[in-house]
């Protein structure tokens, strides 16, 4: 486990690039997070870079500099490629030395300053693609307090299943449709079954719904047949990045009996553009634990590792942003608050659930956190919490209500960490937006 605190994490240090020492920047120099991007407009390529400030370094450029060496620099040579794909399958010691490497150079009084600065694209100018090659995506269901709030509402007396304390949920997902920050998609068409009807209709979903997660991608896999354990499971991931599993409700309360979500998930998945190591989220381990009275994980989900630290204080907010406060060139609302540290179940437990029946990962691979909700009411990290079921709308300002997801209205994710001692680093950023729906050929 990358738990260790090293110069890297310094929340003194400061880089020669003035916009990474600026109060509140989700990229100072202890982040360093990973995308793929271009200048927009052109015909340039993707490649990866690494955020820092303002700015997004060429990571395939820097290397050419030949300012890196050893390990670093073979990973740097990686970044060069379209997909992050190949640097996750360096493995762990890459990516530390890569991160120590630039951590390095891009310190004040470093040198090779002025060759590292044209390696440097304004990320006002750039464009983000999906970071990695996904081969597969799984979504968990992480969050106790979701799958009670769910299971409420359809067993008001038993809202928990009983496998929930013990096993880590998940089902497989859809990678073709996961898609980057600033998309825009059409409102799903489907079938459902209206209250009281006899037989079913199909339409444009009428419960559009966000889900807050994060994003956990897998970087250097693992042989099929062969379990990850506790103890190594997190050297097998890369970093965490934002997740918005759009979710339409009428549609899944339908066709998800009796073998779970199917088109009411995968024609939509937003990611954020930048994936946070967790290397740089060192600072912000809190110890795993479960309530008083909860059985503890079985022996092949527990590790005194996981206990000490396994789980991540990271901050969540969602915001909606409907057409009439975009004309008014208004921000969006915030409809919730809530942080990562409330998951039932920890990354490395995803990870040794995943492979203990001998399935493999491969470098790429994403894992969905399940919707993050917190234990109070505006944690709720989907529309069909925070409006119970569709029966209490949520209040947005300025007269403006929504009980679920209407045409032109876009979503934004935010994450960051912050707390005194630390380097405040963030994720940026995942924004999606609802078209209205196409009509059936
Ligand atoms: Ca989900």
């Amino acid at each position: 486990m990358t738990t260790t605190l090293n110069e890297t994490h310094d929340p003194s240090l400061r880089s020669w690039l003035a916009s990474a020492n600026a109060e509140g920047c989700d990229f100072p120099l202890q982040n360093l997070p990973f995308a793929v991007f271009r200048r927009r407009g052109g015909s340039e390529r993707f490649r990866c870079g690494v955020a820092i400030g303002d700015q997004v370094l060429d990571l395939g450029a820097a290397a050419a500099t030949g300012v890196f060496d050893g390990l670093a620099a073979e990973a740097a040579r990686a970044g060069g490629e379209a997909k992050l794909n190949a640097l996750m399958a360096l493995g762990a010691p890459a990516w530390s030395a890569l991160r120590l490497a630039l951590s390095r150079a891009l310190r004040a009084q470093a040198p090779h300053e002025q060759k590292l600065r044209a390696c440097l694209v304004p990320q006002s100018e750039v464009e983000y693609d999906v970071p990695a090659r996904i081969g597969d995506y799984t979504d968990f269901y992480t969050s106790v307090h979701h799958a009670t709030n769910i299971g409420r509402q359809f067993r008001p007396d038993n809202p928990l299943l009983p496998n929930y304390k013990w096993v880590p949920i998940g089902y497989h997902g859809r990678s073709s449709s996961i898609g980057i920050s600033g998309e825009h998609f059409p409102r799903p068409v489907g079938q459902t079954m209206p209250p009281g009807a006899t037989q079913p209709v199909v339409g444009p979903s009428r419960r559009l719904d966000i889900e807050l997660e994060l994003g956990i991608f897998v970087g250097s896999g693992s042989a099929r047949g062969v379990p990850v354990g506790m103890e190594q499971a997190e050297d097998h991931v890369f970093g965490i990045c934002l997740l918005n599993d759009w979710s339409a409700r009428d549609i899944q309360g339908w066709e998800y009996q009796p073998l779970g979500p199917f088109l009411s998930k995968n024609f939509a998945t937003t990611l954020s553009p930048w994936v946070v190591t967790l290397e740089a989220l060192a600072p912000y381990r809190v110890p795993f634990t479960r309530p008083e009275g909860d059985p503890q994980p079985l022996p092949y989900l527990d590790s005194g590792a996981n206990r000490a630290q396994g789980a991540f204080d990271i901050q969540l907010q969602v915001l909606l942003q409907t057409p009439r406060m975009r004309e008014a060139g208004e921000a969006g609302a915030t409809i919730c608050r809530t942080s990562y540290r409330h998951a039932y179940w920890t990354i490395a437990q995803m990870v040794a659930h995943h492979t203990v029946n001998g399935c493999n990962l491969q470098p790429g691979d994403l894992f969905g956190s399940g919707t993050l909700s917190g234990p109070t009411a505006t944690e709720a990290a989907a529309l069909i919490e925070l409006t119970q079921g569709g029966k209490k709308p949520v209040e947005l300002g300025g007269g403006e209500t929504r009980t679920w997801l209407e045409d032109g209205d876009a979503v934004t994710l935010r994450g960051w960490c912050e707390k005194p001692g630390a380097a405040r680093i963030g994720f940026g950023e995942c924004t999606g937006t609802v078209d209205p729906a196409r009509s059936l050929a």
